[in-house]
């Protein structure tokens, strides 16, 4: 069983509109824009992150919005809900902020004791704010309360047919089993930054998701550095995963794979960070581009819609 991984990285989904994207995690959750970039692989399109001041691992909501994106459906082999920890007590805080923005899909439920609140993101992604005991430190450079802000990841709730082979996977990975009901797992890697925690919804009659625009693209899980990630690289690979090569992403390093659910997995390093580039006071303020796209400048700050802010 693996020891290096340390829980969630970041989260990375599709969205259509970025001016919309931008203001719903900036303005609605109070999240800072940590990076502003483009996606590697299809330069024409954003890659934008949200984190916490620094954008810790852990705390990284990224977004690839295309603009002619359809919208996902949802079902089994995705990640149903991206959940987010809040303090205890702070559900009705925040019940009164998102009626305030008109967000939608808006209810509250409680899973293994938690309080969570549930809505719906702009283009439908599911997310959850879950009372938590937390100590990380919140960024409220965008209006919203300290005792109040969001502490980065609880997890995600990946939606399966049959979940014994990710469970499985998972426990390879380093994560334990926690708590369980017939059709729920929760899994948690011990020694793992606070975004600790997976819950395996089984869905055995439920189709099939179609990937599309309020759909997880993939999940990151963090492990410290290049070595630690080499070393799980291997272990995937002797254990029967294909791995792709150590991808360099200018704020981490990433390898692929996919989980036998079906989600995209990737492991990311918490090196070198977002402050590669640009400092921490300043972060996701410019238009930042890899090495290999900068001489696309002109067209991209001409092309790429303008965030409005
Ligand atoms: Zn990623």
């Amino acid at each position: 069983m693996l020891k290096q991984i340390k829980g969630l990285h970041h989260v990375t989904s599709l969205a259509r509109d970025a001016r919309e994207n931008n203001a719903f995690f900036t303005n609605v959750l109070g999240l800072r824009r940590v990076k502003k970039t483009v996606n590697f692989d299809a330069p024409d399109v954003y890659h934008l992150y949200y984190g916490d001041e620094a954008g810790t691992p852990g705390t990284v909501m990224t977004y690839f919005p295309f603009p002619m994106a359809g919208r996902g459906r949802k079902g089994t082999g995705e990640v149903g809900r991206t959940t987010f920890a809040i303090p205890k007590g702070t559900s009705q805080a925040w019940l009164d902020r998102l009626a305030t923005f008109e967000v939608a899909g808006v209810s509250t439920d409680t899973r293994f004791g938690d309080k969570r609140v549930l809505f719906d993101g702009p283009d439908g992604d599911g997310f959850a704010l879950v009372e938590r005991d937390d100590d990380r430190m919140p960024w409220t450079g965008n209006g919203v309360a300290e005792d109040i802000a969001i502490r980065g990841f609880h997890g995600v709730d990946i939606r399966l047919r049959d979940d014994a082979a990710t469970c499985e996977l998972l426990g390879f990975m380093g994560y334990e089993v926690a708590d369980k009901t017939d059709d729920l797992t929760r899994m948690i890697v011990p020694g793992g930054n606070a975004a600790n925690t997976i819950d395996l919804e089984a869905m055995p009659n439920a189709p099939r998701a179609d990937q599309g625009a309020g759909s997880v693209h993939h999940i990151a899980f963090a492990v410290d550095n290049r070595a630690r990630q080499l070393e799980v690289r291997e272990a995937l690979l002797d254990t029967g995963y294909q791995v792709t090569p150590v991808i360099d992403r200018d704020y981490f390093y990433a390898i692929y794979f996919r989980s036998p659910g079906g989600v995209l997995f990737e492991v990311a390093t918490n090196e070198p960070g977002f402050d590669r580039d640009e400092d921490t006071a300043n972060l996701g303020q410019n238009l930042k581009l890899p090495s290999q796209h900068e001489h696309l400048r002109s067209r991209l700050e001409s092309t790429l819609e303008p965030l409005g802010d």
